[in-house]
């Protein structure tokens, strides 16, 4: 298995080297330096030639702890292997930092579950900004598949916001559940059963998946959406159900393709990145202009709110964008 270095400080002269030339380390850094340089993306895949639109396919797999998700997610890596198609495997952790010891667990967590040669396993935690976690995953994504990964693994624990928020990343969404676990019921409040391309109830070779199945099916025929995703019963430990899983997972993706609804996603995802960027730029640019700065303190101090100085600032900052581009 291929690992990542501790991060370390960046040289992007470097890594540019090394990633053309496909070295993993150099993926790595790339990854590390989005992390921590978010705003710096457009830069960085400028120098390596990364355009975020290199053909792979991103598949969110997301669903509560312990349900199964790097288990599945190497069988996935295993049967893509076979057919000659490398993976990359990106475990998103929004409740940890770097510091904290849940990553390690994590990484302990995931190392065991994938003993499948040529994956490339990373983490990446909270910087603090989980929108920004969406975005770094969603970065660290088009860096895997520039790279040569035609397959791109999203992992998330849980079943909140955040995961949603990563899902939208991916181009097609797994979710997947325990047996008798009440997760069910968390994740169809959360609104992730709704991201859900397949619903995966996994162990199956314990006690009541086929009844969780039957129930979350009840629950998404009831929910009244214009189409209900497939839940299937599998077991990533004992293989029952996953032939089942993989070509379900494949006429999904066709289907996917020929509907015009991937063009549509991957043409949201780079929308919305556009929007980050947009946002990020503009909010450097006037921090970076000083009188701005002590401009919005002053009218602050005046006692004008955050929100009208907001107004004036973003004004003053536009005003002077067009006076530098004309
Ligand atoms: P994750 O936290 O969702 O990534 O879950 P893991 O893949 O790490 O699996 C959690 C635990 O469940 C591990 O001990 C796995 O060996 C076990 N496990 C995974 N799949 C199955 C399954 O299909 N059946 C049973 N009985 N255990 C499983």
């Amino acid at each position: 298995m291929d690992m990542e270095p501790h991060a370390e400080r960046i040289d992007k002269g470097d890594i540019g080297a090394g990633f053309k030339k496909g070295n993993v380390g150099a993926l790595a850094r790339a990854i590390s330096h989005i992390e921590e340089n978010l705003q710096s993306t457009h830069s960085l895949f400028t120098q390596l030639g990364v355009t975020g639109t290199e053909p792979s396919w991103r598949t969110g797999i997301t669903g509560p702890p312990g349900a199964g998700k790097s288990t599945i997610a190497a069988f996935l890596a295993k049967a893509w292997g076979k057919e000659d198609v490398r993976t990359a495997f990106i475990a998103v952790d929004p409740s940890s930092d770097r510091t904290g010891g849940a990553l390690l667990g994590d990484r302990i967590r995931i190392d065991e579950a994938f003993e499948v040669d040529g994956v490339y396993v990373r983490s990446m935690a909270s910087r603090g900004s989980l929108g920004g976690l969406a975005q770094a995953a969603g970065a660290a994504a088009d860096l895997c598949a520039a790279f040569g990964y035609g397959e791109v693994l999203l992992e998330t624990v849980g079943v909140g916001q955040v995961e949603i928020d990563i899902a939208s990343q991916a181009d097609v969404v797994v979710v997947v559940l325990h047996p008798r676990s009440g997760d069910s019921v968390q994740a169809m409040k959360a609104g992730l059963l709704e991201t859900a391309d397949i619903l995966l109830v996994n162990k199956a070779d314990v006690p009541g998946a086929e009844a969780t199945a039957r129930d979350l099916e009840g629950a998404l025929n009831l929910a009244g959406n214009a189409s209900v995703p497939p839940v299937l019963c599998c077991s990533a430990l004992d293989g029952r159900g996953m032939d089942d899983v993989l070509s379900t997972l494949n006429s999904i993706r066709g289907h996917l393709e020929e509907s015009g609804e991937l063009a549509l996603r991957r043409g949201k995802r780079s929308l919305s990145r556009v929007q980050s960027l947009i946002g990020d730029g503009l909010r450097r640019r006037a921090w970076k202009d000083g009188n701005l700065a002590s401009r919005a303190r002053k009218l602050l101090e005046e006692g004008m709110p955050a929100e009208q100085v907001a107004g004036v600032i973003l004004e003053r900052a536009l005003m002077k964008l067009s006076e530098t581009a004309q």
